[in-house]
Protein backbone atom coordinates (compact mmCIF):
# COMPACT_ATOMS: atom_id res chain seq x y z
CA UNK A 1 0.00 0.00 0.00
CA UNK A 2 1.59 2.98 -1.04
CA UNK A 3 2.54 5.80 1.45
CA UNK A 4 0.28 9.27 1.44
CA UNK A 5 1.72 12.58 3.28
CA UNK A 6 -0.22 15.13 5.29
CA UNK A 7 1.16 18.09 5.29
CA UNK A 8 -0.29 20.90 7.57
CA UNK A 9 0.22 25.00 7.65
CA UNK A 10 -1.18 27.77 7.68
CA UNK A 11 -0.32 28.43 4.64
CA UNK A 12 -0.72 32.55 4.37
CA UNK A 13 0.41 32.39 1.87
CA UNK A 14 1.65 29.25 0.27
CA UNK A 15 5.29 29.53 -1.19
CA UNK A 16 8.17 27.76 -3.17
CA UNK A 17 9.59 25.88 0.44
CA UNK A 18 6.87 24.75 1.29
CA UNK A 19 6.04 22.86 -2.83
CA UNK A 20 9.31 21.78 -2.45
CA UNK A 21 9.19 20.37 0.86
CA UNK A 22 6.30 18.22 -0.78
CA UNK A 23 7.57 17.61 -3.57
CA UNK A 24 11.27 16.45 -1.95
CA UNK A 25 9.63 13.92 0.66
CA UNK A 26 7.04 12.33 -2.27
CA UNK A 27 10.19 11.26 -3.97
CA UNK A 28 12.47 10.44 -1.18
CA UNK A 29 9.57 8.20 0.34
CA UNK A 30 7.47 7.22 -2.74
CA UNK A 31 4.48 8.89 -1.56
CA UNK A 32 1.06 8.41 -4.26
CA UNK A 33 -0.14 11.87 -2.61
CA UNK A 34 0.42 14.81 -0.53
CA UNK A 35 -2.53 16.35 0.97
CA UNK A 36 -2.46 19.81 1.95
CA UNK A 37 -4.03 20.43 4.87
CA UNK A 38 -4.81 24.20 5.50
CA UNK A 39 -5.04 24.98 9.02
CA UNK A 40 -8.48 27.23 10.29
CA UNK A 41 -7.45 28.49 13.22
CA UNK A 42 -4.63 27.17 14.42
CA UNK A 43 -4.07 26.78 18.41
CA UNK A 44 -0.31 27.73 18.57
CA UNK A 45 -0.41 30.50 16.78
CA UNK A 46 -2.10 34.08 16.46
CA UNK A 47 -5.00 33.98 14.37
CA UNK A 48 -3.98 34.28 10.63
CA UNK A 49 -4.18 37.45 8.79
CA UNK A 50 -5.89 35.99 6.24
CA UNK A 51 -9.41 34.17 5.61
CA UNK A 52 -9.09 30.59 5.28
CA UNK A 53 -11.06 30.81 2.16
CA UNK A 54 -8.07 32.63 0.78
CA UNK A 55 -5.45 30.57 2.09
CA UNK A 56 -7.24 27.66 0.84
CA UNK A 57 -7.68 28.78 -2.96
CA UNK A 58 -3.79 30.20 -2.46
CA UNK A 59 -3.25 26.62 -2.07
CA UNK A 60 -5.68 25.01 -5.08
CA UNK A 61 -3.43 27.11 -7.39
CA UNK A 62 -0.44 26.68 -6.44
CA UNK A 63 -0.41 22.80 -6.44
CA UNK A 64 -2.78 22.22 -9.31
CA UNK A 65 -1.10 20.63 -12.62
CA UNK A 66 0.49 18.02 -10.08
CA UNK A 67 -1.09 15.00 -9.91
CA UNK A 68 0.13 13.89 -6.51
CA UNK A 69 -1.13 16.75 -4.77
CA UNK A 70 -4.38 17.31 -3.42
CA UNK A 71 -5.88 20.34 -0.92
CA UNK A 72 -7.93 19.06 2.10
CA UNK A 73 -10.53 21.79 3.15
CA UNK A 74 -11.49 19.58 6.64
CA UNK A 75 -9.91 22.01 8.71
CA UNK A 76 -10.77 25.10 7.45
CA UNK A 77 -14.58 24.11 7.27
CA UNK A 78 -14.46 23.41 11.13
CA UNK A 79 -15.52 26.88 13.26
CA UNK A 80 -12.86 25.60 16.37
CA UNK A 81 -9.58 25.26 16.03
CA UNK A 82 -8.26 21.98 14.92
CA UNK A 83 -5.57 19.88 16.88
CA UNK A 84 -2.99 18.04 14.57
CA UNK A 85 -3.78 14.76 16.74
CA UNK A 86 -7.69 14.91 16.01
CA UNK A 87 -6.98 15.55 12.06
CA UNK A 88 -5.01 12.50 12.17
CA UNK A 89 -7.25 10.83 14.07
CA UNK A 90 -9.85 11.51 11.24
CA UNK A 91 -7.67 10.60 8.66
CA UNK A 92 -6.96 7.05 10.10
CA UNK A 93 -10.14 5.91 10.74
CA UNK A 94 -11.20 7.26 7.10
CA UNK A 95 -8.10 5.27 5.40
CA UNK A 96 -7.81 2.44 8.24
CA UNK A 97 -5.15 1.54 10.15
CA UNK A 98 -2.80 -0.53 7.46
CA UNK A 99 -2.68 2.57 5.02
CA UNK A 100 1.10 4.54 6.07
CA UNK A 101 1.09 7.69 6.52
CA UNK A 102 3.62 10.36 7.06
CA UNK A 103 3.00 13.77 8.48
CA UNK A 104 5.42 16.18 6.88
CA UNK A 105 6.84 18.90 9.02
CA UNK A 106 9.93 21.06 8.81
CA UNK A 107 12.53 21.67 11.59
CA UNK A 108 11.44 23.90 13.23
CA UNK A 109 7.32 22.57 13.77
CA UNK A 110 9.09 19.21 14.71
CA UNK A 111 11.45 20.81 17.39
CA UNK A 112 7.83 22.60 18.58
CA UNK A 113 6.09 19.65 18.93
CA UNK A 114 6.48 18.57 22.35
CA UNK A 115 4.28 22.09 23.15
CA UNK A 116 1.23 20.55 20.98
CA UNK A 117 -2.00 19.06 22.38
CA UNK A 118 -1.25 15.31 22.72
CA UNK A 119 1.80 15.17 20.64
CA UNK A 120 2.81 11.64 22.02
CA UNK A 121 -0.72 10.32 20.37
CA UNK A 122 1.15 11.91 16.73
CA UNK A 123 3.37 8.68 16.89
CA UNK A 124 0.75 5.74 17.43
CA UNK A 125 -1.50 7.61 14.14
CA UNK A 126 1.18 8.41 11.77
CA UNK A 127 5.13 8.47 10.92
CA UNK A 128 6.72 11.82 10.77
CA UNK A 129 8.93 13.70 8.59
CA UNK A 130 10.94 16.10 8.94
CA UNK A 131 13.14 18.44 6.53
CA UNK A 132 15.61 20.11 7.50
CA UNK A 133 14.86 23.97 6.89
CA UNK A 134 17.47 26.84 7.41
CA UNK A 135 18.22 28.13 10.71
CA UNK A 136 16.73 24.99 12.32
CA UNK A 137 19.12 22.76 13.90
CA UNK A 138 17.65 19.42 12.44
CA UNK A 139 20.77 17.64 11.99
CA UNK A 140 22.35 17.93 15.62
CA UNK A 141 19.35 16.64 17.70
CA UNK A 142 21.53 17.94 20.72
CA UNK A 143 19.74 20.81 20.55
CA UNK A 144 16.00 19.51 20.43
CA UNK A 145 13.96 19.30 24.25
CA UNK A 146 14.66 16.21 25.97
CA UNK A 147 11.30 14.03 25.65
CA UNK A 148 11.40 14.60 21.77
CA UNK A 149 14.88 13.30 21.64
CA UNK A 150 14.12 10.87 23.52
CA UNK A 151 11.46 9.95 21.00
CA UNK A 152 13.30 10.23 18.46
CA UNK A 153 16.37 7.71 19.41
CA UNK A 154 13.74 4.95 19.50
CA UNK A 155 11.75 6.10 16.63
CA UNK A 156 14.40 7.34 13.78
CA UNK A 157 14.72 5.27 10.86
CA UNK A 158 17.71 5.76 7.89
CA UNK A 159 14.99 6.09 4.81
CA UNK A 160 11.28 5.95 4.31
CA UNK A 161 11.49 2.53 2.92
CA UNK A 162 9.91 -0.58 4.75
CA UNK A 163 8.24 1.32 7.84
CA UNK A 164 4.79 0.71 9.06
CA UNK A 165 1.71 2.59 8.72
CA UNK A 166 3.23 4.66 12.44
CA UNK A 167 5.40 5.32 14.65
CA UNK A 168 8.84 6.10 12.12
CA UNK A 169 10.80 9.62 12.61
CA UNK A 170 13.01 10.35 9.49
CA UNK A 171 14.86 13.25 9.25
CA UNK A 172 15.28 14.42 5.39
CA UNK A 173 17.78 16.90 4.19
CA UNK A 174 15.88 19.07 1.54
CA UNK A 175 17.31 21.91 -0.88
CA UNK A 176 17.61 24.55 1.42
CA UNK A 177 15.49 27.37 0.51
CA UNK A 178 15.35 30.68 2.74
CA UNK A 179 11.73 31.55 2.69
CA UNK A 180 9.40 32.12 4.86
CA UNK A 181 5.66 33.31 4.74
CA UNK A 182 6.02 35.87 7.48
CA UNK A 183 8.67 37.59 5.00
CA UNK A 184 6.64 37.11 2.39
CA UNK A 185 3.49 39.24 3.91
CA UNK A 186 6.02 42.48 4.96
CA UNK A 187 7.64 42.21 1.73
CA UNK A 188 3.91 42.97 -0.17
CA UNK A 189 3.08 45.02 3.05
CA UNK A 190 6.18 48.09 1.52
CA UNK A 191 4.91 46.63 -2.00
CA UNK A 192 8.38 45.03 -2.40
CA UNK A 193 8.77 42.35 -5.22
CA UNK A 194 7.60 38.66 -3.72
CA UNK A 195 8.12 37.11 -7.14
CA UNK A 196 9.93 33.85 -7.21
CA UNK A 197 9.53 33.37 -3.55
CA UNK A 198 5.69 31.99 -4.53
CA UNK A 199 4.18 30.80 -7.69
CA UNK A 200 2.86 33.71 -9.96
CA UNK A 201 -0.71 31.87 -9.74
CA UNK A 202 -0.86 33.25 -6.20
CA UNK A 203 0.57 36.05 -6.67
CA UNK A 204 -1.75 37.24 -8.89
CA UNK A 205 -4.37 36.08 -6.43
CA UNK A 206 -2.92 37.63 -4.02
CA UNK A 207 -2.63 41.15 -6.21
CA UNK A 208 -6.60 40.50 -7.08
CA UNK A 209 -7.75 40.17 -3.81
CA UNK A 210 -5.46 42.72 -2.63
CA UNK A 211 -4.16 40.84 0.30
CA UNK A 212 -0.74 41.47 2.64
CA UNK A 213 -1.15 45.11 1.68
CA UNK A 214 -0.54 46.08 5.54
CA UNK A 215 0.80 44.77 8.05
P1 LIG B 1 5.10 31.84 8.91
O1 LIG B 1 6.31 32.60 8.42
O2 LIG B 1 3.80 32.61 8.77
O3 LIG B 1 5.32 31.25 10.28
P2 LIG B 1 5.84 29.52 7.34
O4 LIG B 1 6.50 30.04 6.10
O5 LIG B 1 6.71 28.96 8.41
O6 LIG B 1 4.87 30.63 7.90
P3 LIG B 1 3.76 27.55 7.73
O7 LIG B 1 2.48 27.52 6.98
O8 LIG B 1 3.73 27.95 9.14
O9 LIG B 1 4.77 28.46 6.86
O10 LIG B 1 4.53 26.17 7.56
C1 LIG B 1 3.95 24.93 7.30
C2 LIG B 1 5.04 23.88 7.37
O11 LIG B 1 6.03 24.10 6.36
C3 LIG B 1 5.79 23.86 8.71
O12 LIG B 1 6.02 22.50 9.06
C4 LIG B 1 7.10 24.57 8.37
O13 LIG B 1 8.16 24.13 9.19
C5 LIG B 1 7.33 24.18 6.93
N1 LIG B 1 8.09 25.16 6.16
C6 LIG B 1 7.70 26.42 5.88
N2 LIG B 1 8.62 27.05 5.14
C7 LIG B 1 9.64 26.18 4.93
C8 LIG B 1 10.91 26.25 4.24
N3 LIG B 1 11.30 27.37 3.62
N4 LIG B 1 11.70 25.14 4.25
C9 LIG B 1 11.28 24.01 4.90
N5 LIG B 1 10.11 23.89 5.57
C10 LIG B 1 9.30 24.94 5.59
Amino acid sequence: MPPIGIFGGTFDPIHFGHLRLAEEMAEAIGLSQVRFIPAGQPPHRGVPRTAATHRLEMVRRAIAGNPRFEVDAREVRRPDPSYTVDTLTVLRAELGNEQPLWLLLGADAFTGMPSWHQWRQLFTLANIAVAARPGAQLMRPDGLPEDLKHELSQRRVPDGSATGPAGSVLLQQMTALDISATRIRATLARQGSARYLLPDTVLDYIHQHQLYTST
